[in-house]
């Protein structure tokens, strides 16, 4: 098959990580015999640095002209002086606006290996599998108006959602649901707002089409409570905008690291595919930074841009296979017995177990 993949390593660590993920799709298409095409672009505050703005339009032509775009992560302290809308972050806004996807799916998955890297005990994280489906294009992020006057030291934003942006975004959660364990769990905060309110009444509406699923309410400050203490209760957590942010974050303890997250947002002309981490400027350039997060996010391209189940499947194995003997990177290395690892040989880790599992050992280190 053929896929063109329009690449923005961005800022920080988004180029390291990006690195290690790319390398992991070419080593599937050379398998496969796939022709996988990657285009590298700029976004962020490398863009700014290079053509004055955070989201050039060659970067806006190539995306929307590509099957999938994998993006790094955006950020850069030098840029923090910049009103907000010239801001690196801007620009990942704007291209998640542009490509139009609307519904950010986010797995939280407990690995076993990784059970002493988490600060929750192995017993409360054993066997978590949760799907967050989080709605991207609207609420706060966006809503208008929206301002910060100085003058009079007033600033607000604006949450707003309609009834078809709550409907469009619950079909995808109860979809993936009826695929998974038939659970959704909804996230709001209706006993105050206007907007949860109508996410609640349009949510439980959606429900009524999905009979095989289960539909149970939560309000966001409960949520996070019991995500912690009880993650395994749930499967798949749809959620709007701002709290799905907060709350898919929060399930980085749940996984070990932030930088085991990866994310696929899906719904619009092209899927867009990015780590759920930043670009990290502490650990910029130290050969720190885990890529396990954005090479798992190389499996969402396998699975829901390529229609590459069983690569996608074997991409997480080999994930799973390498913490099972033990290699971690810095920010998962809690467990004294780790093997310490750089991103680069992380990812060249993966690489050989994804060889090994695809049955083709050592020829695939040419890519
Ligand atoms: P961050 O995710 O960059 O970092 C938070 C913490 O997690 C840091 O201690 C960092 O070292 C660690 N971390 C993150 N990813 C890691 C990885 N792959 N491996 C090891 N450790 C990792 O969040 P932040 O510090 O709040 O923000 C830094 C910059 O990134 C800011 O400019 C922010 O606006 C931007 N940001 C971008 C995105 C994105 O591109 N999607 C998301 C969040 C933040």
């Amino acid at each position: 098959m053929q896929l063109r993949v329009t690449v923005l390593p961005g800022d920080g660590i988004g180029p390291e990580v990006t690195r290690e993920a790319v390398s992991i799709l070419r080593a599937v298409a050379d398998h496969g015999g796939h022709e996988f095409t990657f285009t590298e672009l700029l976004i962020g505050g490398v863009a700014i640095s290079e053509t004055g703005g955070p989201l050039p339009q060659t970067t806006i032509d190539g995306g929307l002209a590509s099957d999938a775009v994998l993006l790094g992560a955006v950020g850069d302290n030098r840029f923090n002086h910049l009103s907000p809308e010239k801001r690196p972050e801007a620009g990942l806004l704007q291209i998640r606006q542009l490509l139009g996807g609307f519904a950010n799916l986010r797995p939280s998955v407990a690995y076993a290996a990784l059970a002493a890297s988490s600060p929750l005990r192995a017993d409360v994280t054993e066997g978590v599998d949760i799907l967050f489906v989080r709605e991207l294009l609207g609420g706060l992020y966006f809503g208008i108006p929206r301002a910060w006057n100085k003058e009079t030291g007033e600033a607000f934003n604006t949450m707003r959602y309609t009834r078809e942006e709550v409907q469009r975004v619950a079909r995808v959660a109860f979809e993936v649901a009826g695929k998974r364990r038939g659970k959704v769990t909804s996230v709001d905060k209706a006993n105050v707002l206007e907007t949860s309110q109508l996410w609640r009444a349009t949510v439980t509406e959606v429900a009524a089409e999905y009979p095989g699923v289960t539909l149970e309410h939560q309000f966001v400050d409960s949520m996070a409570m019991h995500l912690m203490n009880t993650p395994r209760n749930f499967d798949v957590v749809l959620t709007e905008n701002l709290f799905g942010d907060i709350l898919s974050d929060e399930a980085g303890v749940i996984t070990g690291s932030l930088g085991m997250l990866p994310s696929a947002t899906i719904g619009g002309a092209v899927n867009l595919y990015e780590p759920v981490h930043g670009s990290a400027p502490d650990i910029a350039g130290s050969g720190k930074a885990n890529p396990l997060g954005a090479i798992l996010t190389a499996a969402m391209v396998l699975r829901y841009s390529a229609g590459l189940e069983q690569e996608a499947v074997a991409v997480e194995s080999a994930v799973r296979r390498v913490l099972q003997d033990g290699h971690r990177t810095a920010d998962i290395s809690r467990d004294q017995t780790a093997v310490l690892t750089s991103t680069e040989a992380m990812g060249r880790l993966v690489h050989e177990a994804l060889s090994q599992d695809l049955g083709r050992k050592g020829s695939m280190h040419a890519v």
